[in-house]
């Protein structure tokens, strides 16, 4: 057995987890070469070390808070829940404190938005549920939103680049009101939905495709977009990187 199988299997050797044969071959091994048995006393110690620090910690409660506030409301209940049983675990919440579980949380509360968008991107295609106000003028779009959410979106004229505003609407994500600005291409709507996301860094888009829907979705300025239409995916990548550099 070569040093680099024996440094595979040390691991499982740890663990108890080798059978007798590979066990007998692989300890043969460690009494002939200094480096691998150099190696399991690293791999002991560092388990040993793992073992003995005190690896617990407990979510402080203003963190708590503000990673429930951004979660959406509908599943908010049962992310609580799983917070709390993070706070509960000791390895885990250390990944946590580190900063790892916070990036899956966000990755699942994505995931429930990328469904809501689709949701209302669908309702918006029924007759009559298009737009609140139906314009190509961005400044009677724009003002539009004024009182009607707490956050100015940016309502840009594409036309330039074969995009045309058609209109706003007022729409809700998490159940938090947002605004929605719609654009054609052709005959294909593309929903621009705008939330508000305090203090939250600027993302390149991301781009998934959900029931056929191609969404795409990156935060800027204090802002989350989200772009969501059956037009080509390119035509849609073209749109975002329109809006982004306006
Ligand atoms: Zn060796």
């Amino acid at each position: 057995m070569t040093c680099d199988e024996v440094t595979i299997l040390l691991h499982a050797l740890l663990d108890d987890e080798l059978d007798a044969g590979n066990a007998r071959t692989v300890e043969a091994h460690l009494t002939t070469c200094s480096s691998c048995a150099a190696r399991l006393r690293a791999y002991r110690a560092q388990r040993q070390a793992l073992h003995d620090a005190d690896l617990k910690f407990v979510v402080p409660d203003a963190l708590r808070r503000r990673v429930v506030a951004a979660l959406p409301a509908p599943q908010s209940t049962d992310r609580r829940n799983l917070l709390k049983g993070v706070a509960l675990g000791g390895f885990v919440s250390a990944l946590a404190a580190s900063g790892v579980g916070l990036v899956v949380f966000d990755r699942q509360s994505d995931q429930a938005l990328l469904y809501e968008v689709t949701s209302a991107h669908l309702r918006s295609l029924q007759p009559g549920h298009l737009t609140d106000v139906e314009t190509s003028d961005q400044h009677t779009v724009k003002p539009w939103f004024n009182g009607r959410v707490e956050f100015a979106p940016p309502v840009i004229d594409l036309s330039a680049h074969g995009f045309t505003l058609v209109g706003g609407r007022l729409d809700f994500l998490g159940g938090l009101p947002v605004a929605c600005v719609v654009y054609k291409r052709g005959g294909h709507v593309i929903n621009l939905f705008v939330a508000p996301a305090p203090g939250a860094d600027g993302t390149a888009p991301s781009e998934d495709v959900v029931r056929g829907f191609t969404v795409r979705h990156w935060n800027a300025q204090g802002l989350s977009f989200w772009a969501i239409s059956d037009i080509e995916r390119s035509e849609l990548r073209a749109f975002t990187e329109a809006l982004r550099s306006a």
